[in-house]
Order: C-alpha cells, then structure tokens, then sequence
C-alpha cells in the first residue's frame, strides 16, 4: 500500500474488525472468568430447583375440594431438611422458605394468611394449585442450555451457573499485550527532568486503559529512538503477545523507526495514516497472529486511537458479540467551527441529552481529556456545526 494513502475513518475501523482474530479458548474458573464470553454452550446437569420448593415461610398443605379451610398439622420441614415426606388430603406441615414441600403438597400458605389453634390450622386464603411451590426444573431443567455461546459473565450469569453448581467454564482467553515506548525524549515519573526530556506519561495512561477494561497480562518494553534498537524491541513483542501497542516512531520524522522497523519484521501492514484528527500517523498491522497498534506519541492522540480502534479490536479478541464500540446521539451545545477535511473527534463532556465540547483539543493535551467522558464524532465533509445540532458521540468511561 502507497505509505501516503489515507483511509477514512470508517475504513480503519472495518479494517480493524475484518482482521482482528479471535482468542484461543481455555477453562477459567468462575470468577477468573468475570466479564468474559463463553466459548461454548453451557448446560445445566441439575434441575433447579432441585426439588418442589416452598416460597414462603407458611404452611404446605395437601388440598382438594373437601378440605381447604382446616388441615390437620403433621410436621415441620425447615430448609436443608432431608425430608422426602408425603401428605394425606387435609394434612398440612409447617414449612419454611427454601425447605422442600412434601412431595404431593399442592399449595403452601404464608404463615400471614393462617392461625392455628390445637394442632389444626385454619387458613383464609385461596387455595390454588401450586401457589408458592417452585417446582423442581421450573428455572432450568437438567440438559437444557443455561447460556449460550458469546454470553457475557457478568456478575448475574457467574451467580446463575453457580446455582447449578458449575465451577469452571470454557471462555475466551485475554490477550497478551506488550506496549512498546519509542522516544529519546522521555524521563521516568520521579526523577528530575533534563533539558530537552519531559516525563514519559503514554505507558501508564494506555496501562490503566487497558486495566479498566480487565485487561491484566500487560508487559511494558522502552526503547531510544534507535533502529537496531526498535526493531529488536518489537521483535520479541511481536513474538511473545497478542497485541502490541507502540507509542511514538510512527511519524514522517527522520527519527521515527517503528513504520520501518514493523514493515522490516515482515509486518503486513493494514493502514499506515487516517483522515482523522487527532490521530492521523496510526498505523495497523498483522504479523501472523499478532495485532499491531503504533500509535502517534502525543497523549491525546494515542488515548482517542485507544478507544476507537483498539478497545473494539481487544473486544473482538476475547469473543464478545457486541464490540463495535456504541455511539449515542446528543445535541451539542455551543457551535463548534471544523477547520480542514479530516474527521474529528472532540474531547466532551456529555451530560443528559447534551454534550459540550472542552477547551484545549490540542493532540498533546490531556488537561480537559482528563475532565472528558465522551469524544464527539465529526465526519469528514462536515464544516461549521450550529448549536443544538445532534452529534454522534462516543461515550468513554
Ligand atoms: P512522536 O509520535 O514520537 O513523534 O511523538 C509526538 C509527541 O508526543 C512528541 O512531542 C513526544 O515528545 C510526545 N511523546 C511521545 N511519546 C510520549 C510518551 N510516551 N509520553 C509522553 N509524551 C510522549
Ligand atoms: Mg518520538
């Protein structure tokens, strides 16, 4: 590909989603599975509930035509008894929530609705069959499918298999990431700055951007602005993860060695620059299985290419169905003038139905990114945009 073709933005992001593999898949305990995606058809190997279940605390009654005001009190079954009893016509047990109903129960009356005097109970309540008995498989039956293929664990689904008693489940695996830091420039937090350096700051923000999203197996590689030094670098990140994601070298500047580099390591490279802005030097390649970001140096540039190319990608990776990152529609609040042809996407902070753009949306700014929880998208024919004009925007959170 021409190094100097530009692709849209929709381009790189169907670009990103044509190429992007998914994960390999692997047994994860439960809870190491949180807010991942099955891999495979999960069926349940119990009826739950297990057994007839009293939903009340009351009385479990067996009744027909003849006896439904007054039943003679034969037991008591509290939850967790092993009592597998059954009644006569017009007996009743005393009976709690959770307990299992004698097998023949045909109603459980809350205790509310009752009075009992002299071993017998008298209930004013209608009568109705099973009316407060869970019956046994009434959620789900042994061998039916408990969550399908490309459902999400989160907290409500981890709970519902451990009511089945599953421990472990087939998922797809997170990836491995290696971020890879590029630039002469760059001195570590807490150490004073040199003339000429500032503090390396791209590592850190795409870590905890990854963190945020459970993404946990993150390896961190620094690198001078060399080439020998670069290539050897992305050699053994290419090599030993899933993702690599490089900050800074992807420029037109005679010390920017990542392009280079990648493309001498065999790289397939997928787009090199986007109309967009900021962002435009992003570069996305495959090297066998391996997806790779480099990302421009300047802070807001890299973060704003982070959620709109490389969260949908990571999404993809570990299975889940739905990783086109969603936009919603607000109305913006104050005119915003578009200078040149690129696409945009603007700092914001979206509140109710609107969304107002922040100050500083320089590229090397993370001042008002900071307060940001949304980018405003402008497409790339769209000049001056009046107040109260609805935008696409991305909510980032
Ligand atoms: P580059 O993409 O390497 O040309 O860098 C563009 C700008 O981003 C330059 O001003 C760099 O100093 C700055 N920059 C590059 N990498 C980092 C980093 N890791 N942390 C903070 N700023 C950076
Ligand atoms: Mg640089």
């Amino acid at each position: 590909m021409d190094s100097n073709y530009m692709v849209s933005i929709q381009e790189a992001i169907e670009l990103v989603n044509t190429h992007t593999n998914v994960g390999t898949t692997t047994s994860e305990s439960l809870l190491n599975a949180l807010d991942l995606f099955l891999a495979k058809d999960t069926f349940s190997t119990i009826n739950m509930p297990p057994f007839n279940q009293s939903a009340m605390d009351g009385y479990a009654v067996l009744y027909d035509e003849q006896h439904q005001n007054n039943f003679v009190l034969v037991d008591e079954i509290k939850a967790g008894d092993n009592n597998k009893r059954t009644l006569e016509v017009g007996q009743a047990v005393r009976i709690f929530t959770g307990a299992p109903t004698p097998t023949n129960a045909n109603a459980v009356i809350m205790q509310e609705n009752t009075a009992v005097a002299d071993g017998i109970l008298t209930i004013e309540d209608t009568l109705t069959n099973n009316k407060n008995i869970r019956l046994a498989g009434e959620q789900i039956k042994k061998e039916e499918l408990a969550l399908a293929t490309g459902s999400k664990l989160n907290p409500a689904a981890i709970g519902f298999l451990a009511t089945l008693g599953i421990t472990s489940v087939e998922v797809y695996q997170k990836p491995s990431i290696t971020i890879v830091v590029t630039g002469n420039e760059l001195a570590e937090a807490g150490k004073p700055l040199d003339f000429g350096q500032i503090y390396e700051s791209n590592a850190i923000m795409l870590q905890s951007a990854l963190l945020k999203k459970g993404f946990n197996n993150i390896t961190i590689l620094k690198v001078k602005d060399n080439y020998q030094a670069t290539k050897e670098s992305l050699h053994t990140a290419i090599n030993q993860s899933d993702f690599v994601l490089i900050s800074g070298g992807i420029s037109v500047g005679d010390y920017d060695f990542v392009g280079k580099a990648l493309l001498e390591l065999n790289t397939q490279q997928l787009f090199y620059k986007i109309k967009q802005k900021p962002g435009k030097p992003l570069f996305y390649g495959k090297n066998g299985n391996t997806n790779i970001f480099a990302l421009p140096g300047n802070p807001a540039s890299a973060l704003t290419c982070f959620y709109i190319y490389i969260e949908a990608a990571l999404q993809q990776f570990i299975g889940n169905p739905n990783y086109k990152k969603q936009t919603i529609s607000l109305s913006l609040k104050d005119e915003y003038i578009k200078k040149g042809i690129r696409g945009e996407f603007l700092k914001a902070t979206a509140t109710g139905k609107e969304v107002s753009i922040l100050g500083s949306q320089s590229s090397a700014m993370l001042n008002t990114f900071a307060n940001a929880n949304a980018l405003i998208y402008l497409d790339e024919g769209v000049g001056t945009i009046q107040k109260n004009t609805t935008v696409t925007t991305y909510i980032i959170d």
